[in-house]
């Protein structure tokens, strides 16, 4: 069975209201993503496959979150086992210049959001971010500190 290994990031965007960025494949909806190059970590390649997909860069990846998921699809006839890496990023803009490959995309709050994602798994994923988001105190603030007092994501 032929192999696939993905990388991508579930963005957000710190509002009046925090909001995802997900993207129209035309079949479906998700996260921006994309194959890793030979040689390449994970982590870059989801940086770059965000860059190339939504013209977003410099963003933060949050420490801390990294989750995997995997599937099986169909090309040309043959089965693909494919895993797929998430990580978390904060993106200081919503200005998007989409890719080609793409045909829409949006920012979206946390209930449209997950209306929106085609697949369970990527649903999921948005309920782990979520909660990570919710739960966690701003991570260049470690506990203890006075600055912790500061908004939460
Ligand atoms: P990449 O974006 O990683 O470069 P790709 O665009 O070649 O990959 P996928 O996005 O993995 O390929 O899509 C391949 C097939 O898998 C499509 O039919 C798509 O609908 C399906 N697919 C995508 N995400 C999932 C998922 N989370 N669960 C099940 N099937 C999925």
């Amino acid at each position: 069975m032929r192999q696939e290994v993905s990388a991508g990031v579930i963005l957000f965007y710190r509002g009046s209201a925090r909001e995802y960025l997900v993207l129209d494949y035309g079949s479906h909806w998700d996260y921006p993503k994309g194959h890793l190059k030979a040689g390449e970590t994970s982590r870059n390649a989801a940086l770059r496959e965000l860059q190339e997909e939504t013209g977003i860069a410099g963003i933060r990846l949050l420490p801390g979150f990294e989750e995997r998921i995997r599937y099986t699809y169909r090309k040309a006839g043959t089965a693909v086992w494919k895993r797929v890496v998430y990580y978390l990023g904060e993106s200081l803009t919503r200005a998007v210049a989409l890719s080609e490959e793409h045909h829409d995309y949006a920012w979206l709050g946390y209930p449209e959001a997950l209306n929106r994602l085609t697949y369970p798994s990527a649903r999921q994923l948005l309920r782990k971010a979520e909660r990570f988001l919710s739960a966690a105190p701003r991570p260049e603030t470690p506990p203890g500190d006075p600055l912790s007092t500061l908004p939460r994501f």
